[in-house]
């Protein structure tokens, strides 16, 4: 249906929260622990979005997310144009924030300890509530509308964030539908019948990209299994890991984070050197 521009009345206040939903392990987290009204999931061109679109139907269909909650805009933005090599879109959650705001005055962008950009940051917050209620004073069009953006878990790890959601008995398997991947291998049809959640999503995350490491991290920290084919390449086998090795031991690369994945790289070096250990002691008992 056609939406009509012009209104009778005015713009009212609708006393909503929203969540920025981007069907990525996070805002998974942040719908159970925060509970919004609404669950925005803005279609925006990006490469990765085929995927986080398969990951919203099993959410769905798995009842993780409640679909009443759920709503998806397409062909609102293309941002596809301007999505760099490292598959960064420069101000997408400044444009997406400004979509949000139409449909409530508590706005959610989930960010946590550990990210970096300056349009998750304190300071965006706080511009952008500034930016939106001058805009939405009131004038002939519209009666006031003021905005709050928290970011409760802005200090808080997502080691200690997953930590958070199973302590109020949520799924983890939840977590593994959760897609956040920017590079998803495509996989043939044999290995999909492994894992149960991928028959329909066909592409699994690749494990190198930095979210899949930082995913990694946060489930193996939490003594999560993760499935032998969950990751199409183990994360902790990621190229560029040595580079940033050592401003992760000086907690000088993601901060609060630093500890998390070091703690993670000790816990996977202690699997392997068992592992090592184990077939060893085999080699010795078949001799
Ligand atoms: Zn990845």
């Amino acid at each position: 249906m056609a939406v009509n521009m012009i209104t009778q009345n005015k713009e009212r206040v609708k006393n909503k929260s929203v969540l920025l939903f981007s069907g990525g392990m996070d805002s998974v987290i942040f719908d159970k622990l925060l509970k919004p009204d609404v669950l925005l999931y803005i279609n925006s061109g990006a490469d990765y979005e085929r995927q986080e679109k398969n990951c919203l139907e099993q959410l769905i269909k798995n009842k993780f997310i409640d679909k009443k909650k759920l709503i998806i805009l397409n062909n609102i933005v293309n941002l596809s144009q301007f999505e760099r090599d490292d598959k960064i879109v420069p101000n997408r959650n400044a444009i997406l924030m400004m979509i949000a705001s139409l449909y409530g005055e508590i706005l959610y962008l989930g960010s946590v300890s550990g990210d970096r950009s300056f349009d998750k940051d304190e300071k965006f917050y706080k511009l952008t509530k500034k930016l939106l209620d001058h805009m939405w004073e009131e004038q002939h069009w519209t009666e006031k509308r003021e905005f709050k953006i928290l970011s409760p878990y802005k200090n808080t790890t997502k080691t200690e964030l997953v930590k958070k959601y199973l302590e109020l008995n949520n799924n983890p398997e939840a977590l593994f539908i959760s897609f956040s991947c920017y590079e998803p291998k495509c996989i043939t049809p044999p290995i999909l019948s492994m894992w149960q959640y991928f028959p329909i999503i066909k592409h699994i995350p690749c494990g190198q990209c930095k979210p899949c490491f930082r995913k990694w991290v946060s489930l193996i920290n939490n003594d999560i299994q993760i499935p032998n084919d969950y990751f199409y390449q183990e994360p902790w086998k990621s190229k560029w890991l040595k580079d940033v090795l050592p401003l992760i031991r000086l907690n000088k690369w993601r901060g609060k984070e630093d500890k998390d994945i070091w703690s993670a790289l000790e816990k996977q070096r202690g699997f392997n050197i068992k592992k090592i250990a184990e077939t060893l002691a085999l080699d010795i008992i078949k001799k």
